[in-house]
């Protein structure tokens, strides 16, 4: 089943990863971060298609996405 893991202190909260989500399956926790950001969070994990869009989208990297075994990091640095 794909999945996606999110540094939640890389996330500054700006939910482009929640507007890129074809499956409409992330949004914003409740909770705040270090730097004092809410964070993405799945709330719907196994309707997640593994399309990457979110991490794609996120200016931050915050987002890595593993997909049958794969594990895709965009933009490593
Ligand atoms: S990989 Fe695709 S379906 Fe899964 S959370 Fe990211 S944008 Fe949504
Ligand atoms: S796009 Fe990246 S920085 Fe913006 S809310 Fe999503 S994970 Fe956080």
């Amino acid at each position: 089943m794909p999945t996606i893991d999110v540094n939640i202190e890389r996330c500054k909260g700006c939910e482009r990863c929640i507007d890129a989500c074809p499956q409409e399956i992330l949004g914003m926790s409740q909770k705040l971060n270090n730097k004092g950001y809410k964070f993405a969070v799945m709330v719907d994990e196994p309707r997640c298609i593994g399309c990457s869009q979110c991490a794609i989208a996120c200016p931050d990297v915050a987002i890595e996405v593993y997909v049958e075994g794969a594990h895709y990091q965009f933009f490593q640095y």
